[in-house]
C-alpha cells in the first residue's frame, strides 16, 4: 500500500506511473489467472495480460456492467465467476519467482498448512455485502481478510480527507444491513480508534432512541443516509434538543440534494450546534470502498477525493462507451487495483457525473488526488426505478428527487405513478404527495413545483396532493423501511 501522506501530494504523472505499475501486476498476477469471468473477457477480446502496461491500455478491453452479474436461467450464480479463485497450479504458473520465494520459504520453515493459511488470508471470502436493487435480485459481493484490511485503509483515509479527529465520538445511524455504507463507517472507527456508536437507524431504535443516544453520547459526528439524518435533525429542532456537541455531519449511500447541506446547518443551529461541517460521500457495493469531500467553511460541494493506488476511474460516453476527455460529462467506470475475492474490472457504475474528473490540486485542501465532481446522478441509489417511462417519456426520477429535495418549503415528498381511474388500459398519471413546512401555502407550492417541473423535466404531475408531516412520514416508511419509499409505481405490471 502506498503511503497516503505521500500519495496525496504526488504529481499527476507520478500517480499515473504508479497506477500503470499496479495495473500491470494486478492483471498478470491476479485478474487474468484467477478470475473465470475476466479471463474469458480477455480471451474473447484477443488481449493478452502482458499487453496491459499502462492506464491507456485499459481501452483495449470491453466494459463490463451490472448485467454481467445478474443470474440467468442457465447460470443462477453468475456472481461466483467474479470471485478470484486461485489454486496451487494457477499460482505457480502466474506468479514470478520473487513472489513465490516467500511462500516456499514459509513452506520449508512452517509447513504447508502455514502456506495455505496465508493464501486463505489473501483470497478466501469471509464477509459480504449486497447490491440494493429493488426488483432485481440482490448480488452478493465478497471480501477476503485482505479486502477487509483495505476497508480499514479507506476508512482511515475518509476520516483524514474530512479532517475528523480520532477523539471524535461518532453516531452512525446507517441502517444495520449488509450494505457498504454501514460497514465502511464501522471499519473507519476500527481503523482510527474513533468511538463509534452504531444505532442501526430508525428501523432499529426509532428516531426517539437515536436522538437519545446522540445526546447522551454527546456525539461530535452524525453519519447516515441524507433523508433520515434530515428527519432526525428536524425532530431535534422541533423538540428543542441540545445537539451542541455536533461538529460534523457525514451523508452517505445516496446523493445529497443541492440545498440539503444548508437545510441541515439551519436545523443544527436551532439545536445549538454552530460552525458545522457537512460532507457528502460516494461509494458503491462493487467498489467496496467510499470517497469523501473535504471541509470548507461554507460546506461547498468539493468533489469526492479518490485513492489512485486503489482504483482507476474513467469517464465514458454512456452511449458509445468511448473514454471522454478530462472534465466532460459522462458515466463513471471503475477498475480496482488491489482487490481480491469479488472483483470487477472496467466496470460501468451507471452513475453519471457532470463535470467529469478533476486532476488539478483541490483548491480547498491542496491534495493532488483526482476528484469526482459532487454533481453525480446515481443509478445505484434508485436502482431499477431510475429511468421510468411515464406518459411515454423516459423520466429520470432522481432528477425529480433533486428538484423536490431542493425546494425550501417542502419537508417530505413521495411520487406515485398510477393508471387513470385504476384502469390498466388508461394513461399514466403522476401524483406528487407533499408535506409542507408550517406556514407554507399549498397553492404557492403547487405553482412553484409545476413551474420547476416544466422548466427542468419533460413531465408534469397530474395531481399534487397534501398530507400532514406525520402521515407523510408513515407513508414513506421513514422509521419502518430500510429505505424511504420515495417512488411508488402503482401501475399494474405488464
Ligand atoms: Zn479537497
Amino acid at each position: 500500500m502506498t503511503d497516503w501522506q505521500r500519495l496525496q501530494r504526488m504529481s499527476r504523472d507520478e500517480q499515473r506511473a504508479l497506477q500503470g505499475q499496479l495495473l500491470r501486476r494486478f492483471v498478470r498476477e491476479y485478474l487474468y489467472p484467477f478470475s473465470p469471468h475476466y479471463r474469458d473477457v480477455f480471451d474473447r477480446a484477443g488481449v493478452r495480460p502482458e499487453q496491459i502496461r499502462s492506464v491507456d491500455d485499459l481501452r483495449r478491453l470491453p466494459l463490463s456492467g451490472k448485467r454481467d452479474l445478474l443470474p440467468t436461467p442457465e447460470e443462477p450464480q453468475r456472481f461466483k465467476r467474479f470471485i478470484l479463485q486461485p489454486d496451487p497450479a494457477a499460482i505457480r504458473a502466474a506468479w514470478p519467482l520473487q513472489r513465490k520465494l516467500p511462500l516456499l520459504w514459509e513452506k520449508w520453515t512452517h509447513g504447508i498448512a502455514s502456506v495455505r493459511a496465508r493464501v486463505r488470508r489473501e483470497f478466501a471470502p469471509c464477509f459480504m455485502t449486497f447490491t440494493t436493487g429493488r426488483s432485481a435480485e440482490p448480488v452478493p459481493f465478497f471480501y477476503s481478510p485482505h479486502d477487509i484490511q483495505n476497508l480499514h485503509v479507506t476508512g482511515a483515509r475518509l476520516v483524514d480527507v474530512m479532517g475528523l479527529s480520532s477523539e471524535y465520538r461518532v453516531a452512525n445511524v446507517f441502517p444495520y444491513a449488509p450494505h457498504l455504507a454501514f460497514w465502511q463507517v464501522f471499519f473507519a472507527g476500527q481503523a482510527t480508534g474513533m468511538m463509534a456508536l452504531s444505532t442501526g437507524g430508525g428501523k432499529v431504535m426509532g428516531s426517539t432512541g437515536d436522538l437519545r443516544a446522540i445526546t447522551r453520547l454527546r456525539a461530535d459526528a452524525l453519519i447516515g443516509v441524507p433523508g433520515y439524518v434530515y428527519h432526525l435533525l428536524r425532530r431535534a429542532a422541533a423538540e428543542r434538543l441540545d445537539l451542541s456537541s455536533i461538529r460534523c455531519v457525514v451523508l452517505g449511500a445516496e446523493r445529497v440534494a443541492p440545498g440539503l447541506k444548508a437545510k441541515i446547518v439551519e436545523l443544527l443551529a436551532v439545536t445549538g450546534a454552530h460552525d458545522v461541517r457537512v460532507f457528502g460521500t460516494y461509494g458503491f457495493t462493487e467498489a467496496r470502498m467510499a470517497f469523501a469531500e473535504c471541509p470548507t467553511p461554507d460546506n461547498a460541494y468539493t468533489g469526492y477525493h479518490l485513492y489512485p493506488d486503489l482504483a482507476i476511474f474513467e469517464v465514458v460516453d454512456p452511449k458509445t462507451g468511448e473514454v471522454l476527455p478530462d472534465g466532460e460529462d459522462g458515466e463513471l467506470v471503475f477498475t480496482p487495483l488491489q482487490a481480491r475475492a469479488s472483483t470487477v474490472f472496467r466496470y460501468r457504475t451507471g452513475d453519471r457525473v457532470r463535470g467529469g474528473l478533476r486532476y488539478d490540486p483541490c483548491p480547498h485542501c491542496g491534495r493532488t488526488v483526482p476528484r469526482i465532481s459532487s454533481d453525480l446522478t446515481r443509478e445505484s441509489s434508485v436502482a431499477d426505478l431510475q429511468l421510468l417511462k411515464v406518459k411515454g417519456t423516459l423520466v429520470n426520477l432522481e432528477d425529480c428527487a433533486m428538484l423536490l429535495g431542493s425546494m425550501p418549503e417542502i419537508e417530505e415528498w413521495q411520487i406515485e405513478l398510477r393508471k387513470k381511474d385504476g384502469d390498466p388500459l388508461e394513461v399514466d398519471e403522476m401524483i406528487v404527495h407533499l408535506a409542507l413546512k408550517d406556514g407554507s401555502s399549498p397553492e404557492k407550492a403547487t405553482r412553484d413545483l409545476r413551474e420547476l417541473f416544466k422548466s427542468r423535466l419533460e413531465v408534469q404531475p397530474n395531481h399534487v396532493e397534501f398530507l400532514g408531516l406525520e402521515a407523510m412520514l408513515r407513508k414513506i416508511g421513514m422509521e419502518t423501511e430500510m429505505k424511504e419509499k420515495r417512488f411508488v409505481d402503482a401501475r399494474p405490471k405488464t
